[in-house]
Parts: structure tokens; C-alpha cells; sequence
């Protein structure tokens, strides 16, 4: 069965976890501090952050964006939930910008719109789908005059670059960007995510509320009878200084990480070879187009989605999808808009406000794409897909 994403895990991937399982520090150790310093240098922040998910990362962001009761955060409906979610863990509301059809990121006329409606919006969080970086410098310039922040969901994009050659993750365009290091996006730690920024003040209280709200570093008590006596820090004492969580993650994890690290380029090389192939394969097929129609040369491509006129070809997604898996090979949609879930319905929600999400959504499929992934192997996807829709 050939999956639509994958991680690939080398024996110096596992010798690296055994050497930190035999001798190491299992969590709160060095290997964290190195990992983040291997983020951050590869993407150009100042700091990193590392936490125990890509949804935890999103989750602090928005804390530190001031994101709570009466404000709002706005993202795109195509993503994953935990982009919207991460304004009402915060305590906040959320709404949404529609997505530019030719790249389905969020698109900056409709922010514009968005956050006319929304005054009190504190956070705006653009995903950069499939790992094409969205029109920071559109969404930047907005954002900063409506006063909000920006953090860039970039769970599918490191390895990405803007147009200028800088890699995303780099803060040139928001006050932080969140990473995901779940099995199927660019590098993995099994769980686990990350927070790069530019600001020391965002770093220091990103190391506080990833563990508890207490003080890190050299951050000054705000009791000092308590802190210290006759001059002297008194050896036990720390002092939670906000209401934060338990987002940490482990050295264990930290080690496959930084393992992972040293063959990111190999990875994003292997998955752009993979995309011209498909890309080729389809340039005469009618009924499938590219879902991204610009800018796919800076992508970190995590996904490979199409638009398939489904209608057209007059096969529901369900009855191809099931086809397709009988075959062996699995697809998936991303995504369902957030704004038609349940939850999101209950919240109030009206999803025909978002015309160009839900025809996305109507069209698309993501096909395989995965490291490992064989030449022969997506040989006999694109058959597939041409005997189906040839
Ligand atoms: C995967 C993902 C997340 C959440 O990351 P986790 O590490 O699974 O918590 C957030 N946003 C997007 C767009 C994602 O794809």
C-alpha cells in the first residue's frame, strides 16, 4: 500500500536516539538547546524554541500575539484545525480569509475585508500551504496597520523560501513562525514543534510558558525577599511568573531531529524531482490541474495536490479514491474547510462566505508524495490516474 506521506528513517537516525537513550539526558538536557540552534540557524531567526507539537507552537504563539477574550485570530479554512484552534485555546475568537485560488493561501484582499470586520483582531496566522510561502509582504503591511501580529503557520514549510532567496522561518514577515514535526511533514521527531523569532522578549517568554509560566534564564523575580537572602539566591527557589503549560519536549526526540536536520536538503531535493515528474506527467491531462499555479519554485512541496474536476469526469472523489486504494495507492483531501466542521458550524460560521475554499475543497485531492517514494512506484500512480481520467 503506497501512503500519501511518509517519513524516512535511516540507521544514523536510530544509532542517534540509542546514544542518547545509553548515555544521555532523556528531557530538560542539551540536545534540546542544540536542536533549536539547528533550527534557527538553518532558517535565519535569531531563536528557536522547541515544544512538544506544531499545535502547542501555534497555541503560545497566539498567547504572545495577546490573543484572548474579545480578540480575534484570523487564519485560512484551508489548513489543518489546529491553526483555528489555537485563538480559542487562547481564549479569543476566531474568522477567517479566504484563500487566493491560484495559490490557496490566504489572500490578501480578502484579510483586507476580514479584518475591516474585526477590529479587535490581534493575531493573523497565514498557512503556507503545501509548503508555498504566502504574499508575506501583502499580509505583513495589513496586518501591521490593523495592529495585529502576524505568525506564520509554516507546519509544511521549512525548507521553503520567499521570492527574495530567504528561508521561511526567518521572521522577515511576522514575530514568529510555528514548525510541526509530525511523521509526515518535512523533518520528524515522532511529536513535536517549534517557534523561531527575532525578538528576545518573545523568546524568553516562549521558554516560560512551555513549562509552567516559571522563570528561565536570567529572568527577574518578582519577589526578591523571597528570592534571596543576605544578597544570596537561595538554591530552591523559582517563581511562576505567567500561567503556563507543559509543552516541552524531550531530548529523545531532540536527538532524531537534529539527525533529521543534516539531510533536509536531500529531502526537499528528492521531493521537487518527485513534483516535476507528476508535474510532466500531467501538462496534457484535462481533467487534473495543479492546485498552486505560482511560486511552486520556492516550495518545500510537503504535499502534492490537485484539482480534479471530479464532475466532469463523472466519477464522485469517493468512488475514485476508493478505486485508487484498491489498487494500492492512497490519497487524501487537504482539507476539509475548517469553517464548514461542526464545531466551527456551532460557533457560527458561514461557510458560503467562503466561495473559493469550498471549490477548492470540491476539486481537491492530494496525491502521494514521500521521500521514499520510488520512481517506479509513482510510475504506476500517474498510470493509474491516466487510466482513470485519461
Ligand atoms: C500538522 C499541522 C499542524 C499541527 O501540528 P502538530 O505537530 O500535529 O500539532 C498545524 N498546522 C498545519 C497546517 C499542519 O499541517
Amino acid at each position: 500500500m503506497i501512503p500519501y506521506g511518509k517519513h524516512h528513517i535511516d540507521e544514523e537516525d536510530i544509532q542517534a536516539v540509542v546514544d542518547v537513550l545509553r548515555c544521555g539526558t532523556l528531557t530538560q538536557g542539551p540536545v534540546i538547546e542544540v536542536f533549536e540552534r539547528e533550527i534557527a540557524t538553518y532558517v535565519g531567526a535569531k531563536y528557536a524554541v522547541a515544544v512538544s507539537s506544531g499545535t502547542a507552537a501555534l497555541h503560545l504563539a497566539a498567547i504572545i500575539a495577546g490573543v484572548g477574550p474579545g480578540k480575534t485570530l484570523i487564519t485560512s479554512p484551508i489548513t489543518f484545525v489546529a491553526s483555528a484552534n489555537a485563538g480559542l485555546y487562547a481564549g479569543g475568537e476566531v474568522a477567517f480569509a479566504d484563500i487566493d485560488p491560484t495559490t490557496v493561501n490566504m489572500s490578501p484582499a480578502s484579510l483586507k475585508l476580514v479584518l475591516e470586520k474585526n477590529p479587535n483582531t490581534k493575531a493573523v496566522v497565514p498557512v503556507h500551504f503545501a509548503g508555498l510561502p504566502c504574499d508575506m509582504p501583502a499580509i505583513k503591511k495589513l496586518s501591521d496597520d490593523a495592529g495585529a501580529v502576524v505568525i506564520e503557520d509554516a507546519a509544511h514549510a521549512l525548507g521553503a523560501s520567499y521570492p527574495d532567496g530567504r528561508r521561511v522561518g526567518c521572521c522577515a514577515h511576522s514575530l514568529m513562525t510555528t514548525f510541526s514535526f509530525h511523521p509526515v511533514k518535512s523533518i520528524v521527531t515522532g511529536e513535536g514543534g517549534m517557534i523561531t523569532t527575532n525578538s528576545e522578549d518573545v523568546y524568553r517568554r516562549l521558554l516560560r510558558l512551555r513549562s509552567h509560566g516559571i522563570n528561565k534564564l536570567d529572568d527577574t523575580f518578582f519577589i526578591s525577599s523571597q528570592a534571596f537572602t543576605q544578597g544570596v539566591q537561595n538554591p530552591w527557589y523559582y517563581e511562576m511568573q505567567d500561567l503556563g503549560f507543559h509543552y516541552r519536549i524531550t531530548d529523545i526526540q531532540c536527538a532524531l531531529g537534529i539527525s533529521q536536520m543534516k539531510k533536509i536538503d536531500a529531502f526537499i531535493s528528492r521531493r521537487r524531482s518527485l513534483v516535476k515528474r507528476y508535474d510532466n506527467a500531467f501538462v496534457d491531462l484535462n481533467l487534473i490541474g495543479l492546485a498552486q499555479t505560482s511560486g511552486r519554485d520556492f516550495s518545500s512541496h510537503h504535499l502534492y495536490p490537485v484539482r480534479i474536476n471530479f464532475a466532469a469526469a463523472d466519477i464522485p472523489r469517493s468512488t475514485f479514491m476508493n478505486a485508487l486504494r484498491q489498487r494500492g495507492v492512497t490519497t487524501q483531501v487537504h482539507y476539509i474547510p475548517v469553517t464548514i466542521q461542526p464545531f466551527y458550524q456551532r460557533l457560527g460560521c458561514i461557510s458560503k462566505n467562503y466561495p473559493k475554499s469550498n471549490k477548492y475543497y470540491e476539486e481537491a485531492l492530494s496525491l502521494p508524495l514521500y521521500v521514499d517514494l520510488t520512481n517506479k512506484q509513482q510510475d504506476e500512480i500517474i498510470a493509474l490516474l491516466l487510466e482513470f481520467l485519461g
